[in-house]
C-alpha cells in the first residue's frame, strides 16, 4: 500500500441502533476518501462482547447501504486488511500486548475488582478525578512471578507518562494539548484477555494502514492515550481529526439524545426521508457547499470535499427535523408523479401492509369509507395529542411522574429488536411490576401515546403495525407532551395500585 495513499475507516460498535452519528461521520470520512482517491474501510468495534450483537452490526451495515455509502473494506466484503471484525482479531492485539510487556511500556497488574472500587470510592469522597494508582506498576519480577505461577487473574496496563503532555495537531483544530497527568494507566487487556477500545482501535489502524483518523470530538480525551500506543510500538500515528457532535434543537444545543430526536436511521428511513435528502442534510452539518447552495448531490460534494482546516465548523451543528423535512420535500419535487407514486407503494401503501392491517381493523369498520379514518395514525408521524392527551396521565398521578414513567418504558423498549406482540407485552408487564404501576395505566398511556386514541385496536398487534421506530418516537414525543404540561401534584397520593 502506498504510504502516502489516503485510507479512512469508520469504527463503529454494534451496541445498538444504526446511529446518525455514525452515518455523519461515515459520509464525511467516505466524502474525504473519494475526493481523493483514497479507500474507505469499515471495522466493526465489537469488543464489548456484553453490550455487541450481530443483529445490531447488521442493522448498521443495511443502514449505510440504504443511505449509498459503499465500503471498499469491510467484514462483508473482505479486503486485504481483514479480518475486519475485531472479535475475530484477538490473537493480534494479545501478541501486541506481550511486545509492550517485553519492551516495559506496559504492566501486569493484579488489582481485584473490589480493590479498584474502594479506590474509586476513596476519589469520589476526596473530589479527585478518577484513575488508577499505579499500585502495580512498580511489582518487581519476583512479584509478577510469583502471581502468575498462582495463576492470579490480571489485566495488562499501559505505562502512561506522569509529567508532561500530549501534543498534536488536529487538522481541523490546530495544536491541541493535554497534559498526560489527565490520563491514568489504561488497561489494554482485560482479565479475559480480550482487548479494550484503545489497545484494539490504535492497532488496527496501524496494520489497516489508515492515514487520517476522522472521528467525533468526544474521542479527543483519548489522543493521550492513543500517541502514547504509537509511540511504544514505534509507529507513526496517523492524522487526527475531530468532528463536532450532532447537537438537538433545543436552547442548551445539548449533545444528540434519542430523548429529543430520533437518532435510529431505521426511524427516518421509514418516515419517508429519502436517503439522498439525509446524505445531504448531514453534509450541511458544519459543512457548507459554496454560496447558499444548500441542495446538492454526493458526487457534487466529492469534488468539493476537504478536511482542510476551516473547512468544517465546529460550532456544533445543529441536527434539526424541521429542516431535514425541508430539504426532502425539495428531494421529493424532483420525483415524476409515476416516481412518487411508486416510492409510496413500496412505504406503506401496499398489500402487504393492508394484510397486516386488516386483521386489526376488520371488526371495527362498517363500511370502506370507515377504513382510512380508523387506520389514519398508521401513516402519520407525530401525533396531536390535544385533547386525548389529557387522558395520558392516569388518575391520582400527576403529568411528571407519568413522563418519567414514559422515559422509562422507552428506555426498556429501545432493547427490544425483535418487535412482535410476545416480545412486548412481557416488557410492558415487568415495567408495570418494576415502576408499581398497573397494566392498566401503563397500556392506556402506551396506546394514547402510538395512536393518539383512546380506543384503539389490540394494543401489541397496533404497536407492532406502527412499527418500532415510530412507536418510540411517539412515546418521547408523549413524555416531551407531559413535561411541557403545567405541574399539579396528584389529589391524592395514589397507593401502589393492585396489578392488573
Ligand atoms: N468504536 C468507536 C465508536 O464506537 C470508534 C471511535 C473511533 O473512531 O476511534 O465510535
Amino acid at each position: 500500500m502506498a504510504a502516502d495513499r489516503v485510507r479512512v475507516r469508520i469504527a463503529p460498535s454494534p451496541t445498538g441502533d444504526p446511529h446518525v452519528g455514525t452515518a455523519y461521520v461515515a459520509l464525511f470520512n467516505y466524502a474525504f476518501a473519494k475526493h481523493h482517491g483514497g479507500d474507505f474501510v469499515l471495522r466493526i468495534e465489537d469488543t464489548d462482547r456484553a453490550r455487541s450483537s450481530r443483529a445490531s452490526e447488521e442493522a448498521i451495515l443495511r443502514s449505510l447501504r440504504w443511505l449509498g455509502l459503499r465500503w471498499d473494506e469491510g467484514p462483508d466484503v473482505g479486503g486485504p486488511c481483514g479480518p475486519y471484525r475485531q472479535s475475530e482479531r484477538a490473537a493480534i492485539y494479545r501478541e501486541h500486548a506481550e511486545l509492550l510487556l517485553e519492551r516495559g511500556h506496559a504492566y501486569r497488574c493484579f488489582c481485584s475488582a473490589e480493590r479498584l472500587e474502594r479506590l474509586r470510592e476513596r476519589q469520589r469522597a476526596a473530589k479527585t478525578p478518577p484513575g488508577y494508582d499505579g499500585q502495580c506498576r512498580e511489582l518487581s519480577a519476583d512479584e509478577v512471578a510469583v502471581q502468575l505461577a498462582a495463576g492470579a487473574a490480571h489485566t495488562v496496563r499501559l505505562k502512561m507518562p506522569r509529567t508532561g503532555e500530549a501534543v498534536f495537531d488536529d487538522q481541523l483544530r490546530g495544536t491541541i494539548r493535554m497534559p498526560f497527568a489527565h490520563s491514568d494507566d489504561q488497561v489494554l487487556l482485560k482479565s479475559d484477555g480480550l482487548p479494550t477500545y484503545h489497545l484494539a482501535n490504535v492497532v488496527d489502524d496501524h496494520l489497516m494502514a489508515i492515514s487520517h483518523v476522522v472521528r467525533a470530538e468526544e474521542w479527543i480525551p483519548s489522543v493521550p492515550k492513543h500517541l502514547r500506543l504509537y509511540e511504544a510500538f514505534g509507529w507513526q500515528p496517523p492524522r487526527m481529526v475531530h468532528l463536532p457532535l450532532l447537537r438537538n434543537n433545543d436552547k442548551n444545543k445539548s449533545k444528540i439524545s434519542k430523548r429529543r430526536n430520533p437518532v435510529s436511521l431505521d426511524y427516518y428511513r421509514e418516515a419517508g426521508i429519502l436517503p439522498q435528502a439525509m446524505l445531504n442534510f448531514l453534509a450541511l452539518m458544519g459543512w457548507s457547499f459554496g454560496g447558499d447552495q444548500e441542495k446538492f448531490t454526493l458526487e457534487q460534494m466529492i469534488e468539493r470535499f476537504d478536511l482542510a482546516p476551516g473547512s468544517v465548523g465546529l460550532g456544533g451543528p445543529v441536527f434539526d427535523l424541521e429542516k431535514l423535512s425541508w430539504l426532502n420535500g425539495l428531494y421529493l419535487r424532483d420525483l415524476s408523479d409515476e416516481q412518487l407514486v411508486d416510492q409510496l407503494i413500496a412505504w406503506r401503501l401496499n398489500r402487504d401492509y393492508f394484510l397486516r392491517l386488516a386483521p386489526l381493523v376488520r371488526e371495527r369498520i362498517r363500511r370502506f369509507d370507515e377504513f382510512v379514518p380508523l387506520t389514519e395514525f398508521f401513516f402519520s408521524g407525530d401525533l396531536e395529542l390535544g385533547a386525548v392527551g389529557q387522558q395520558l396521565v392516569p388518575k391520582k398521578r400527576s403529568a411528571r411522574d407519568t413522563a418519567a414513567v414514559v422515559d422509562a418504558l422507552t428506555d426498556e423498549l429501545d432493547g427490544v429488536r425483535d418487535w412482535l406482540p410476545e416480545a412486548l407485552e412481557p416488557v410492558l408487564r415487568a415495567c408495570c411490576e418494576r415502576l408499581q404501576w398497573t397494566s392498566r395505566e401503563v397500556f392506556m398511556i402506551v396506546r394514547i401515546a402510538v395512536s393518539g386514541r383512546a380506543a384503539s385496536p389490540p394494543l401489541f398487534d397496533t404497536m407492532v403495525a406502527v412499527g418500532r421506530d415510530l412507536c418510540r418516537r411517539r412515546l418521547r414525543q408523549a413524555a416531551l407532551w407531559l413535561r411541557a404540561q403545567p405541574h399539579t401534584e396528584p389529589a391524592v397520593a395514589a397507593a401502589p395500585g393492585p396489578k392488573g
